[in-house]
């Protein structure tokens, strides 16, 4: 059997949509690495899936679609009603037999129209209407029917859930599974699918398979997100965890059903909870939302929009990405926490001296200059003092060494006169002095790091102090560069009068890597749709983010913009900054795409100013503000209102310089420069010595 290549998760519902608001329990759908979707009813569900499905075999996918009520009946109900054990002449009966509409289905009294054929009272009850309905109970105490087991052999297994039976009530599955046959026998049909486990899945491009979230609850809640319902949250994890299975995993699981399946259908991961929550646990733990496509929209109305309010939608539209994954502290420096670190253990452990010198009881002291004898012995680093100080007698102690029983003040060494086995000093020493406390640097079960921290040296201390070895960190963020633009050759080829090198892959390259990420050289494009939209795919195959530069604007040539617009999930936004506009923000294939400008000194200041908090985002590590310093200016300049300004600068004597140009094609001055100078929206005068706002390079963490 071929690998699956699209995993579909359904939570169904075999209840009505009436009323003016959705109901919250109505069928929520999952594609696997996709957020959840929300169908108000069983007609728009199926609407969608069958559009869904169509687009993914297409384009050669094989789809497992996994809807979460029973495929069967206990056995003998297909007898019964078609007069053979077979399943699939069932599904085709209830296409025939049930109406469903929005607002009303006539699923109750399908149910009482099967009780009829039966001896006594038959096998359905619960009816959720007012009106009665001949032949079906309201409680199933009521209900007698000898001809049919009440549970399928999936049933017994499977804790905790219903019989297809029970038509009403909190949590029935009886109507879900009745409203249900008919949509998966379409769907089977259209697409030339097959039901599991009743047919063979070999090359059919849609597998239906029954599913029951609750093997994975566990793993469900655990990963169940802010404001996400517990429906939706448990198609995205079993989507996510189905897909994670390898191949063979996945095969072994779908041959793996009792005899009685044949006729009732059985639960898929029955029997493997322990895999399927391995796997649900590693990607609930490891894998991050993706972004959703209308991550970068801008909000109607806006048209330029002030650097500000751009950095807030960043801010607030963009998340971790990465995979996480355990390191030891060798290989953590530079990596973004994933976890929070908390102290296992207080630093110090113990009470301790904090020099080279003497211990004793404090309340000992007698009043007058002390004069104490020494107990044999002393305490060192390392090397604890077993046994007690009596009050009135004193131990040689060590910077570090833990203090012994019945010490809690240190006298230095050099304020002591030593004697034979006795010292004296002065008196006046504070109870306490030279003494540190258990965990008056670390407290145990305190926060030492917050996720997010890009490990530092000192931070390798700190974790390493409390005994840590281990950390959760993220994976590190992986970025494409493509340059795009005819004009465009590579430094040492032989050019023609009219090209210029590439002067802006070389330069984002090494910003990504001196702000920690990983860069991915996707190499120059020319000003060709086909090549530029294979360029993307490419880049989005083995990138976490991309930056483009060039071809970003409305023109004619401007293919990055023109694929990312048709792609239908790309917003321009023109932002009122100097140099920089415009920026592209789209998403290619789900991965975020950065349209810098061609133009070096904007691409450098955009992807300063916006380039590089998003990707620390995406990266894990929050929100990082660029480390700004107040410093007076050396240079004069008017500017005008409406837009935020960067200036090429240095630090001259404790001065901002500004580039003699400000010229946005002038490379040499980004290399003369070690930062910028950022002047904010509104009009504004600068003479010397004026305060302004300074940025070098590192305040952007490059
Ligand atoms: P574009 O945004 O493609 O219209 O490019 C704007 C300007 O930047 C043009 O003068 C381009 O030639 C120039 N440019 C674009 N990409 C690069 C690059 N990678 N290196 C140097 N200059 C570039
Ligand atoms: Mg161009």
């Amino acid at each position: 059997m071929a690998a699956f290549d699209t995993f579909i998760m359904v939570d169904w519902s075999g209840g009505n949509d009436r009323g003016a608001t959705p109901k919250a329990d109505a069928i929520w759908t999952c594609v696997a690495g996709e957020a959840p979707l929300y169908h108000r009813n069983r007609q728009d569900a199926e609407t969608w899936l069958t559009k869904r499905i169509d687009d993914e075999i297409a384009t050669g996918r094989r789809v497992l679609a996994g809807f979460d009520f029973p495929f069967g009946y206990p056995r003998g109900l297909a007898r019964a009603l078609v007069g053979a054990d077979d399943p699939l002449m069932l599904w085709q009966w209830f296409v025939d037999q049930i109406e469903d509409a929005p607002d009303a289905n006539n699923r109750f009294d399908v149910a009482g129209r099967i009780n009829q054929l039966f001896d006594g009272i038959g096998p359905f009850w619960g009816n959720g209407l007012k009106r009665d309905i001949a032949n079906l109970p309201r409680t199933g105490r009521e209900r007698d029917c000898d001809a049919l087991p009440e549970w399928r052999e999936a049933e017994h297994r499977a804790k905790g859930a219903f019989s297809c039976w029970q038509m009403a009530g909190a949590g029935s599955v009886g109507g879900q599974v009745m409203m249900g046959l008919p949509v998966l026998n379409r769907l089977r049909a259209r697409f030339g699918g097959a039901a599991w486990p009743f047919e063979s899945l070999n090359e059919v491009p849609l597998a239906l398979v029954e599913v029951w979230p609750s093997l994975i609850a566990q793993a469900v809640k655990a990963a169940q997100r802010e404001a996400e319902t517990r429906d939706a949250a448990q198609v995205r994890v079993l989507a996510g965890t189905i897909a994670a299975l390898d191949p063979a995993q996945l095969g072994q699981m779908l041959d793996d059903f009792p005899a009685e399946a044949s006729q009732e259908g059985w639960i898929f991961g029955l029997g493997n909870e322990d895999a399927l929550n391995a796997a649900a646990r590693r990607i609930s733990q490891l894998s991050p939302p993706r972004l959703r496509d209308d991550c970068f929209s801008l909000p109607a109305g806006v048209d330029w929009a002030p650097v500000d309010e751009a950095l807030a939608l960043l801010r607030d539209r963009l998340g971790p990405v990465t995979e996480t994954e355990i390191t030891p502290l060798a290989d953590a420096l530079g990596r973004t926490l994933a976890a929070p670190v908390v102290a296992k253990r207080a630093n110090p452990p113990l009470p301790n001296s904090a020099v080279d010198g003497y211990g004793f009881a404090h309340a000992s002291l007698s009043s007058g200059a002390p004069l104490l004898p020494l107990v044999a012995g002393r305490a060192a680093a390392g090397l604890r003092f077993e046994g007690a100080v009596p009050p009135g007698h004193a131990i040689r102690i060590l910077t570090g060494a833990a203090l012994p029983d019945g010490v809690d003040t240190v006298v230095l060494q050099e304020d002591v006169r030593l004697g034979a086995g006795e010292i004296a000093f002065r008196a006046g020493i504070k109870p306490g002095a030279n003494t540190r406390h258990a965990g008056e640097d670390v407290q145990e079960g305190q926060t030492i790091l917050p996720v997010g921290r890009v490990i530092t040296a000192s931070d390798l201390a700190l974790v390493a102090a409390v005994g840590e070895s281990m950390l959760s960190v993220r994976k590190p963020l992986r970025v494409a560069v493509i340059s795009t633009g005819d004009e465009l050759a590579e430094p040492g080829e032989t050019v023609s009068a009219g090209q210029i090198f590439d002067a802006n892959r070389p330069m984002l390259l090494a910003l990504l890597k001196r702000a920690g990420h990983v860069p991915v050289d996707m190499g120059r494009v020319a000003d060709e749709r086909a090549a530029m939209r294979a360029r993307l795919s490419a880049a989005a195959a083995g990138a976490d983010a991309i930056l483009t530069s060039g071809g970003a604007s409305a023109g004619d040539e401007d293919h990055v913009s023109a694929l990312l617009n048709e792609a239908g999930a790309m917003a321009m936004w023109r932002i009122a900054i100097k140099p920089g506009r415009p920026l592209g923000l789209g998403l290619w294939q789900g991965v975020p795409v950065f349209c810098l400008p061609g133009n070096p000194v904007a691409a450098m200041v955009t992807t300063c100013v916006f380039g590089l908090p998003a990707l620390g985002l995406l990266a894990g590590r929050g929100w990082r503000e660029p480390r700004r310093f107040t410093v007076p200016a050396a240079f004069a300049k008017r500017k005008k209102p409406g837009r935020r300004e960067y200036l090429r600068a240095r630090l001259i004597d404790g001065q901002a310089e500004v580039f003699k140009s400000e010229g946005s094609g002038r490379i040499s001055g980004l290399s003369w420069a070690d930062g910028l100078v950022e002047l904010p929206d509104g009009e504004l005068e600068i003479s010397p010595g004026d305060s302004v706002t300074y940025i070098p390079w590192e305040g952007f963490g490059v």
